[in-house]
């Protein structure tokens, strides 16, 4: 997997990352801390070396700090065994690669050193060449995780981002709203929906086919994200509708941004591989009562949304939201559904 070529230092290559791989040494003893500073050079690395836990502790807290470790076990202040256990308490999102150094007598506690969190260990006095291959293993252990972490974080893209248009899935942006809400009403300031339905997608698929259809939701979400104000969020919410929440959002800020919207949409026809397509769309928007529900602020933006469909289309009604009369838990936005 890693191709091991003999560089000119005598390091190799996979320990010679780019930049260079920092190690982090704490070590009390003058002799060892020697030792370690020139063997990490000569191999490639670049060291980073304190005389006891406390300066390690103050290194690891700084962003960025190095993600290869070499602490001492016995140390003045803070230990390496307290050290690997506030490590790992971090729980930062990336990993760091723990290696502790014990002294002969303390091989036997080396359980309770793995328990609390380093990842290996090596008994003093130590072989420089067990040292060199158990700090490759930290590479190649620290290259496993990096991977991982990015693809768990494309990972939980996918789960909360819709893949045809890259907006806010319908999942993360309810979710959104829900924060939001509890923000707003915390901060006293007031949150915005707008739920924006394109007008006659179906005719749209129909006469161009699915694929143009795609393409007029990429640009019109496009669009859409480029019509709201920089904090706040898009989703898509169903097949051909979208939802904006408005953070900090006043009546006349509703307003505005849902008209920056409609005309974002009707102004210029949509351009596909296969057709300039024009397209509309109506909005309901609500700007939440204090206390309101979000599920009655759904319903409100949803009824009017109907109303700019049911008055015309390529309109904007902004409604009331008054309170539902009774919400059961089973209670769906009927949104999505309805409109054409
Ligand atoms: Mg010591």
């Amino acid at each position: 997997m890693l191709n091991e070529t003999q560089l000119s230092n005598g390091s190799t290559q996979n320990e010679q990352t780019k930049p260079p791989q920092t190690v982090l040494v704490a070590e009390d003893d003058a002799v060892f801390r020697r030792v370690l500073e020139r063997q990490l050079k000569n191999w490639g690395y670049e060291a980073i070396v304190v005389q006891d836990g406390t300066e390690a502790w103050e290194i690891l807290q700084q962003p960025n700090s190095p993600e290869l470790l070499i602490l001492d076990w016995m140390m003045p202040g803070i230990d390496g065994l307290e050290l690997c256990r506030r490590i790992r308490e971090k729980q930062e999102d990336r990993y760091q690669y723990v290696l502790l150094l014990t002294g002969k007598d303390e091989k036997e506690h080396v359980i309770e050193g793995l328990n609390s969190g380093a990842d290996d260990y090596l008994t003093k006095p130590f072989d420089i060449g067990e040292l060199r291959a158990r700090l490759r293993t930290g590479n190649r252990i620290l290259a496993l995780q990096r991977e991982l972490i990015q693809a768990r974080e494309a990972l939980r893209f996918e789960a909360t981002h819709d893949a045809l248009t890259g907006l806010w899935s319908r999942g993360a942006a309810l979710h959104l709203l829900g924060s939001e809400m509890q923000r707003g009403a915390r901060a006293n300031a007031s949150t915005g929906i707008l739920m924006i339905d394109l007008d006659h997608f179906k005719n749209v698929n129909d006469t161009y086919g699915h694929l143009t259809g795609d393409e007029v939701l990429k640009e019109a979400a496009c669009r859409i994200g480029q019509a709201v104000r920089s904090y706040d969020f898009v989703g898509r919410y169903g097949g051909e509708e979208f939802l904006a929440i408005l953070t900090n959002c006043t009546p006349a800020d509703l307003r505005m941004v849902a008209e920056r919207i409609r005309t974002a949409i009707s102004d210029l026809p949509i351009r596909t591989k296969t057709a300039d397509v024009k397209a509309t769309v109506s909005i309901g928007g609500i700007v939440a009562s204090k206390g309101a529900h979000d599920l009655e602020f759904l319903a409100a933006a949803d009824s009017a949304l109907y109303e700019a469909k049911r008055t015309g289309r390529n309109r904007v009604v902004i409604g009331k939201c008054e309170p539902l009369p009774v919400l059961d838990e089973n209670f769906k936005c009927s949104s999505g559904i309805a409109h054409a």
